[in-house]
């Protein structure tokens, strides 16, 4: 077994462990992100947990707002300083999120997965990245109010032989450690140029990470829902694989990538945020299916998947007309009655 520490547990001092202890007035939800646990669906990404051994006990502390002399003291300067920056605009910009530790455990060097891991990708820049994205997209900055990233304190990405893609799980210990398995078996059978194989390891990676972040409205939320939310940052990261597709057929909570672009279709259509929004949402209550879309779009999900629908097939058909006009100008295609009226 090969541990690789790739990142620095947040700094008292820093930053964004600073803001959060200042501004967020909460107290933290007795119950964080879960991953996931096993769906019916038999789309690629995730596979049901398996008993793992969990990682070593952290020796992380939580984040503090200051030392212990300022404890000691009864005031917290890092606090007060804080609270003033936070007023002022510009001096916000260098606020950032807090970092996970994050390591890398390879279960087996031999493996032919290993080597094609290793040359295609450097996993430190690539998690790290990762990382930002996932909670850029998902909570926007530390000084969005309207938001509430959660500690994810540690995670460790395991390479191992085992079957199906990747999962992510929390460990028996903390639920702010997370794991995510990561077949060997999976990344040897990638096909493709290099670059392919580091857009689908990045992809499956970013995948689960939002595991690592997202609400699941307290355990109630449909599996196709969280999938989609995963695949939607994947997406928007530019990380789709060449065979996702838009499909309207069957239900809105199909997951992974159907849900994805239709998830994408809200954000446009009722403005950049509104997946930031649903995640929030998720976190605060429950989730009913009658009130939770109406309460936050207005319509019932069902009304909005068929407004999707008929988006994706009227843009369908501007496409095919606009090619088949095209081939007639170039005199590939007879022009047909239509086009000449
Ligand atoms: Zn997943």
């Amino acid at each position: 077994m090969t541990i690789v520490e790739m990142n620095t547990t947040p700094s008292p001092n820093h930053p964004g462990a600073m803001f959060e202890s200042a501004e967020e007035p909460m107290s933290r939800p007795d119950e964080g992100p879960v991953a996931p646990g096993p769906t019916p669906s038999a789309l690629p990404v995730s596979v049901p947990p398996q008993p793992s051994n969990p990682p070593p006990p952290s020796s992380e502390k939580p984040n503090a707002g200051g030392s212990d002399k300022e404890e000691e003291d009864g005031v917290d300067f890092n606090r007060l300083k804080l609270r003033l920056r936070s007023r002022t605009g510009e001096l916000m910009k260098d606020i950032e999120f807090d970092k996970p530790k994050l390591r890398l455990e390879i279960r087996d060097l031999h493996h032919a997965g290993t080597a094609k891991f290793l040359d295609a990708v450097n996993a430190s820049t690539l998690l790290s990245r990762a990382v930002a994205n996932v909670q850029r997209l998902l909570y926007h900055s530390p000084s969005d109010s309207t938001t509430y990233c959660p500690r994810t304190r540690s995670v460790t990405v395991i390479l191992r032989d085992m079957g199906g893609v990747a999962y992510t799980t929390g460990t028996e210990l903390d639920d702010d450690h997370k794991e995510i398995h990561f077949s060997l078996g999976y990344i040897n059978g990638i096909q493709g140029p290099p670059e392919r194989l580091a857009d689908e390891i990045n992809g499956v990676l970013t995948h689960e990470l939002v595991h690592c972040y997202q609400w699941n409205a307290k355990g109630t939320c449909p599996g196709g829902l969280v999938e989609g939310i995963a695949d939607w940052v994947r997406l928007r990261c530019g990380l789709s694989p060449p065979h996702w597709r838009q499909e309207t057929t069957g239900e809105w909570d199909r997951g992974y990538q159907h849900t994805a672009y239709f998830l994408d279709y809200l954000e446009h259509r009722f403005g950049d945020g509104t997946v930031r929004r649903i995640n929030e949402k998720l976190r605060l209550q429950k989730y009913d299916p009658k009130l939770f879309w109406t309460e936050l779009l207005g319509r019932p999900v069902e009304q909005l998947w068929e407004d999707y629908a008929s988006s994706v097939a009227e843009r369908s058909k501007h496409y095919v007309d606009a090619g088949r006009e095209r081939l007639q100008r170039m005199e590939i295609l007879p022009e047909t009655e239509e086009s000449t009226t």
